[in-house]
């Protein structure tokens, strides 16, 4: 069924949970969408819940979103069956709308006025907790590296469910040998599962972003696939993939005199470039490198 197609049915899911439809709660609450916090609003509750259905089963979880607007991703989550909803958003004026919803599922959405940078929001929630959000841009990149580089493995959260642009998502699942592979890619598959579970064309935000869209579902595994310190790793990574046209013997010069002989011993050809190394080869070559 054609995107346009859907919105026919959007009428008659917002009747399911008895809330008025978003375009409807956005006039009333005056929310002109707003360029500087990223604001590009979903307002098809069948594709809202669709994302909350990517994030698996929410019955039993905590659910942490990050830029809830007016409301239509967590409609989906609570419709869902999320436990509890905890939604941090920035703009005040989305307040009203979201204590709607909140009325509608009592004790199940708790709403925090501010900025997701600022707030340790994995504090204020139980395991099993998910993170399930339709990302500020602006933002989205530095919460995905906080969320993949916290100071213990497991991290608290089980799943992300993240919006970005396609070109950030691309990044995120790229495999080795392609343009997309770097830094992005090693620090998310090193200690998580990443596939993109859907993909979405401007015009099914409002107001359309320049850009398309795609949602990646990232699953922490329980410990990382290959050892490997983490300072070391994003350090090796860092320089490798800074200068990645570079062969590795000049690009990683610095990090060691002898650092042909390590990229021997770690299986990794010294004329290779970063782009053609999978993450067993890093792993192993911030092990030499740590020891
Ligand atoms: N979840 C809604 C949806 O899907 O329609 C809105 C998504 S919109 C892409 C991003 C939301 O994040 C906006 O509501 C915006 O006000 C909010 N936001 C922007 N920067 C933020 C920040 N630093 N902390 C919390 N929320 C923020």
């Amino acid at each position: 069924m054609g995107y346009f197609h859907q919105q026919e049915r959007v009428k008659a899911l917002a009747a399911i949970d008895g809330l008025p439809p978003l375009r409807e709660v956005i006039a009333a609450h005056g929310l002109s969408a707003k360029k500087a916090l990223g604001q590009n609003f979903l307002l098809d509750l069948n594709l809202t819940a669709k994302i909350a259905r990517a994030a698996g089963d929410l019955a039993g979880a905590d659910v942490l979103e990050v830029g809830p607007g007016p409301g239509g991703l967590t409609r989906g989550l609570l419709a869902a069956g999320a436990r509890r909803v905890l939604a941090v958003e920035k703009d005040a004026r989305c307040l009203p709308a979201l204590a709607e919803i909140a009325g509608h599922y009592p004790g199940r959405l708790e709403v925090v006025n501010g900025d997701a940078l600022a707030i340790d929001a994995a504090a204020m929630l139980a395991p099993p907790i998910k993170v399930v959000a339709n990302l500020p841009y602006n933002i989205g990149t530095e919460l995905l590296i906080r969320w993949m580089t916290p100071a213990i493995w497991p991290p608290f959260w089980q799943s992300l469910t993240l919006m970005f642009q396609k070109e950030v998502a691309e990044r995120i699942v790229a495999r080795p040998g392609s343009k997309a592979y770097g830094r992005l890619a090693l620090m998310v598959q090193w200690r998580a599962e990443a596939k993109i579970v859907l993909h979405l064309p401007p015009e099914a935000f409002t107001p359309p972003p320049k850009v398309s869209s795609a949602v990646v579902q990232i699953v922490a595994l329980p410990a990382p696939r290959y050892p490997a310190d983490a300072g070391v790793l994003a350090r090796v990574t860092a320089a490798a993939f800074n200068q990645r046209r570079k062969m590795l013997r000049a690009s990683l010069r610095g990090l060691a005199p002898d650092i042909e002989d390590k990229l021997r011993a770690a299986g990794i050809e010294p004329t290779a470039r970063a782009e053609e190394i999978p993450l067993e080869g890093f792993c192993a070559l911030a092990r030499l490198l740590a020891g």
